[in-house]
């Protein structure tokens, strides 16, 4: 009983159970769910995000190749102007501030000669025309004498640039140098105007360009111009010739999700670019909406179990209170209990039906115990109950009187009437002792014709009246053999008569046998050793 007790002590309510699993399960599937959202999310959007920059970067290099491909035309068009001798003279300076002015492709123009001198140049700034030209780039317009594109270096001027020269033959096909159109990549220039509205936006994205070695030739972020990132991989793959997009991390270690192309007509390479912090940022703000939205439906959700699971484990509750009644042998208390209706119809069966057990339990022993007390024919007490009643007396030195009787001459009824009779008339008696008695005595059948009355806190003469009473009563009463019976009492109590109720029962006895000696329908009292009538 007492590991009963410690067991339930410790035990979780299964409520708590209920709820904390259901709970627990809930809020793992909305984990799960968060995070494959989130996984799924973020690789459909990278996925676009690629997607959207290999097109920017595709839309981009057309747009510099035909660019481009207009700076050759105008060059081509000056050098066409110049191939004729006259058109180099002293005007050449006006006609390439026509060309520049027109155009506004390059930040100057230059007319050079075959030995690499310039003879003419806009902006002409004064020093220019004369200076021989020593960089590699105008070395191999000279050596090659075809339209090239430079890489960038810085210039005589100490810019950096990118040069872009067209070939001048004349008349009779004789080299006659070339005219050269420059970039300066850290000022305004044409790329600016193609590149620069959205070359980098609030959400990171941004896009470069890089000639064929890996040279950054334009960049939002002019500091970064003239260097080489070939070792980008986005970069490698545009070295390689190659458009596409990557998952890469740029210089300053940052991962980027990169679409890149190709510029066909100068080789150089144009990458979009959008880091990947980015597309991760926008994934979080999505789900964190969505877990925000998803919140109030889980709380209530969880509220929900636990108000279920309350319900689910009420009727267990109750078994339990009902098993710890029948514990206590309290077993009368449970049909009292109120029989509630429960969500779960197992728990309902389960619970009638040990409602239903616990009332025939209770009905039986009930009856099991009133038998066991009862005389089945007079329905008094029976001789066990006197005999327990009496025995705790004793422990508790409870005063009391007692009153023996026995029917006189009982055997002759019987044979004169019969034992029915007889049994009609142990049945008559027993009616009239409870009628008889005070609230409070007891009346047993002893055994046989024999009886008693117990009265508790009486004595002797108070027993004596009452003894009086039934004797008397009985003798005028009409019997059902139709004559008087009557019957021979004894008078005894504690404690005065004995320590014991054996020993007052016993005085009880004694004055009963003198009554029968003295002649019967009579009363005597136990008085010592010489009993008085
Ligand atoms: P007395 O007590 O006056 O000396 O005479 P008696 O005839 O009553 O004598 P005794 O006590 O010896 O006889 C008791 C009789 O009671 C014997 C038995 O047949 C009868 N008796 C005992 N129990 C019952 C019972 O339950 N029913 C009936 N009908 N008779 C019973
Ligand atoms: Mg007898
Ligand atoms: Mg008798």
């Amino acid at each position: 009983m007492n590991r009963l007790r410690f067991r339930r002590g410790r035990g979780i309510h299964l409520s708590v159970i209920f709820t904390a699993v259901v709970v627990l399960s809930v809020t793992l599937t909305a984990a799960l769910n968060t995070i494959v959202g989130f996984e799924a999310q973020k690789d459909s959007l990278s996925k676009n995000t690629l997607d959207l920059n290999q097109i920017t970067a595709n839309e981009l290099s057309v747009a510099v190749d035909t660019i481009f491909g207009s700076m050759t035309q105008s060059l081509d068009s000056a050098s066409a102007h110049f191939a004729i001798s006259e058109n180099r003279g002293k005007q050449a300076s006006d006609w390439l501030d026509f060309v520049r002015g027109s155009m506004s492709f390059f930040n100057s123009l230059a007319l050079v000669n075959e030995n690499g001198k310039i003879t003419a140049a806009s902006p002409d700034n004064g020093n220019l025309v004369g200076q021989v030209l020593k960089s590699s780039a105008a070395k191999q317009a000279l050596t090659e004498r075809k339209p090239l594109v430079s890489e960038p270096y810085v210039a005589v001027t100490n810019r950096l640039i990118v040069l872009v020269s067209q070939p001048i033959f004349d008349g009779d096909g004789t080299y006659r140098g070339f005219i050269s159109g420059t970039i300066y990549l850290h000022d305004n220039n044409v790329l600016d105007k193609i590149l620069g509205k959205q070359a980098s936006n609030l959400n990171g994205s941004y896009y470069y360009v890089v000639d064929k070695m890996g040279n950054i030739i334009y960049h939002p972020d002019k500091s970064r111009i003239g260097d080489n990132v070939a070792e980008n991989p986005a970069v490698a793959e545009i070295m390689a010739g190659k458009g596409g997009h990557m998952k890469t991390v740029n210089t300053k270690g940052i991962p980027m999700l990169a679409g890149y192309a190709i510029v066909p007509s100068v080789q150089w390479g144009i990458v979009s670019q959008t880091p990947v912090s980015t597309v991760t940022d926008s994934v979080r703000g999505i789900v964190a909406r969505m877990a925000l939205v998803s919140m109030p439906f889980i709380l209530l959700l969880a509220l929900l179990v636990i108000g279920v699971s309350h319900r689910l484990a009420y009727p267990l509750r109750r078994l339990a209170v009902y098993a710890s009644l029948l514990n206590k042998g309290e077993t009368h208390k449970v049909p009292a209990l109120r029989l509630r209706n429960h969500l779960i119809y197992e728990a309902n069966e389960l619970n009638r039906a040990v409602i239903d057990a616990f009332r025939v339990m209770g009905d039986r022993t009930e009856a099991l115990s009133l038998e066991a007390h009862t005389d089945a024919l007079t329905g008094l007490h029976n001789r066990r109950f006197f005999d327990s009643l009496l025995a705790s007396w004793d422990r508790q030195q409870m005063p009391y009187a007692v009153i023996l009787m026995d029917l006189d001459r009982f055997k002759s009824v019987n044979d004169t009437f019969g034992h029915l009779k007889g049994d009609e008339v142990l049945r008559f008696l027993a009616a009239r002792l409870n009628a008889e008695k005070r609230d409070g005595d007891y009346a047993c059948r002893y055994g046989g014709e024999e009886f008693v009355l117990l009265l508790p806190f009486g004595d002797k003469d108070l027993a004596y009246q009452l003894a009086e009473s039934v004797r008397i009563g009985l003798m005028k009463a009409d019997s059902p053999i139709g004559r008087p019976v009557t019957l021979s009492l004894g008078i005894a109590d504690y404690p005065q008569d004995g320590a014991s109720s054996a020993e007052v029962v016993h005085c009880a006895d004694l004055a009963l046998y003198r009554a029968k000696e003295e002649g019967r329908n009579r009363t005597v009292t136990y008085r010592g050793e010489t009993a008085d009538v």
